[in-house]
């Protein structure tokens, strides 16, 4: 897209509230499609790079980067280490271990971008084509003098901020409290030779690591592009209420403690992937490499109104707030942003309420819907337990069925219409060509995981 002159007195108006990477992306999206667009922040651009933690590890896959591409964006997939697939594991009642797969990401890559930096370098991008950034905490009373004077403003305060403008949608927030604990550290000291998690499958490290405990929670692991410290790895993890991972969760109170809370995690748990963990360190240059948490997963209504009445669009989290365990927040928001930017650039009347709320439901329908349904496979929602143990332990049997079980976190859309252990059965025979009854027959617990030799921590 071409910057069509934005400080012409004729260009359409665009305010976004929030400089988070989803509201960044929106304004730079608008900026090159001729808008005169101005950006507000509660934090000038370095403190939004240097004293916050980033949003989340942001991992995100194919469509997003696509999305990101048709704004003529960098989707960071030469600059960060690439995710080829996902190594998984899981261990059922007292730990046993119980399945392990490797799906391969198939025709894409995923990678998990330190949202501070690609926020910060989209800023710089934005004001250097001419955007205007203001640093000023926008209040609902200056939002409502804001709106009054653009003609599009979208909010992306994120999950706080001026969300309560936007009525919560009670259909689709299934959920009133958090279904887990979060605990995040980003890490150095580990490369990416071939040596690296080679235990798991030939894919080594390229595959990230996500273990899956019954009675405790998930942890994940894989390759991120740190704002300092370039490529590095990064921990997530995931406590069920009252387990013994989110006693030791709690305990976290910097990115020092938090890594020795992840190291005696896998010295206790996951010790198949212990000796890369051991080798790794803090980055020194950032304090704010960890953060702790929980996340309500809520589906907001798309529009808004100011005190005066004047309309205002919900963008990224301020939307829709997604537990991370199926990787949904980064890249939804994203895709919003692309898919309002694009609608925007050739809509010719008001911005109104029936056209955003329109370009809302398009939005829920073409990818936050099943994105959501997704995320509650990986949560475990009991509504899909028995799809979610059909489709687990076809996937430790079927490397086709574990490449799409493993895409549904780039394209969740196949899963919206999977609602009974039938329809499921009749994706895994789509999948693969095969009775889905006769793959299930021929699952057998894994036993044991294979452990990694990994030298450098063995020393
Ligand atoms: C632990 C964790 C892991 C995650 N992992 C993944 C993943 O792997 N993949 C994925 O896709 N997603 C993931 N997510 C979700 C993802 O991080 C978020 O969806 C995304 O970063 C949200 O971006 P945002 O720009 O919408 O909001 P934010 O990043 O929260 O940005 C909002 C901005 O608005 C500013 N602001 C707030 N109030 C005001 C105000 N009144 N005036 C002006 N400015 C204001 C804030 O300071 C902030 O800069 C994860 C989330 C967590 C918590």
């Amino acid at each position: 897209m071409t910057n069509q002159n934005p400080n012409s007195s004729s260009a359409r108006k665009a305010a976004v509230i929030g400089a988070g990477q989803t509201g960044v992306t929106a304004a730079l999206g608008l900026l090159d499609a001729g808008f005169a667009v101005t950006l507000y922040s509660d934090r000038d651009q370095r403190s939004l790079r240097n004293d916050v933690p980033a949003a989340g590890t942001a991992l995100e896959f194919g469509e997003t980067q696509q999305a990101e591409i048709a704004l003529g964006l960098d989707p960071y997939t030469s600059r960060a280490p690439r995710h080829s697939g996902l190594s998984v594991r899981i261990a059922g009642e007292q730990n046993a271990e119980l399945i392990a797969f490797d799906g391969n990401f198939d025709g894409y890559v995923g990678v998990a971008v330190d949202t501070r930096l690609k926020a910060d370098e989209r800023l710089t991008t934005f004001q250097e084509r001419g955007g205007r950034f203001v640093v000023e905490p926008v209040t609902p009373e200056t939002l409502d003098a804001i709106a009054g004077a653009n003609d599009l403003t979208l909010v992306a305060t994120g999950r706080g901020g001026l969300s309560n403008l936007f009525a919560v949608d009670p259909v689709r927030s299934v959920y009133d409290a958090p279904q887990r604990k979060l605990l995040t550290v980003t890490v150095t000291g580990l490369g990416f030779d071939e040596g690296v998690f080679a235990h798991r499958s030939p894919a080594g490290g390229g595959h990230s690591g996500f273990s899956i405990f019954a009675e405790q929670g998930e942890g994940w692991w894989g390759p991120y592009l740190h704002k300092d410290a370039g490529p590095s790895w990064a921990f997530l993890g995931w406590a069920r209420p009252g387990s013994d991972w989110e006693t030791r969760f709690a305990a976290a109170d910097s990115a020092e403690s938090a890594l020795a809370i992840v190291k005696n995690l896998y010295r206790d748990y996951i010790d198949w992937d212990l000796p890369e963990v051991l080798a790794t360190e803090n980055i020194i240059e950032d304090p704010h490499s960890w953060l702790k948490g929980a996340v309500t997963p809520v589906v907001r209504e798309g529009v808004g109104r100011t005190a005066s009445g004047h309309v205002v669009a919900a963008l990224g989290d301020t939307a829709v707030a997604y537990d991370p365990i199926a990787g949904q927040g980064a890249q939804g928001g994203l895709i919003q942003a692309q898919r309002l930017v694009a609608a925007a650039t050739i809509h010719d009347g008001a911005f109104d309420e029936a056209w955003l709320a329109g370009q809302y439901a398009d939005f829920l329908a073409a990818r936050s819907d099943a994105a959501n349904k997704v995320t509650r496979l990986f949560l475990s929602d009991p509504e899909f337990a028995d799809i979610g143990g059909q489709f687990f332990a076809t996937a430790a049997v079927d490397p086709r069925f574990a490449s799409a079980l493993v895409a549904l976190l780039h394209r969740p859309q196949p899963f919206l219409a999977i609602d009974s252990v039938e329809a499921a059965g009749a994706y895994i025979q789509q999948v693969t060509g095969e009775d889905p009854a006769e793959l299930l027959a021929r699952f057998a617990p894994a036993g044991r995981f294979a452990r990694s030799t990994f030298a450098p921590a063995l020393v």
